[in-house]
């Protein structure tokens, strides 16, 4: 896999960010994510803001 991530923008509202409860690596996504791409384990969404 060689991702192309060159036509995100950033500050796109939508952006989610995702933390794997296994390995504890972060990943972004305009879509959800079920699997850490790394370990395949599950990922958490962590978007939500904390207020
Ligand atoms: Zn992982």
């Amino acid at each position: 896999m060689s991702p192309n991530h060159a036509d995100i923008d950033p500050y796109t509202p939508e952006m989610g960010y995702y933390e794997c409860v296994q390995c504890g690596a972060r990943e972004t996504s305009t879509s959800r994510l079920h699997r850490c791409r790394s370990c395949d384990g599950s990922m958490h969404n962590i978007s939500v803001p904390r207020e």
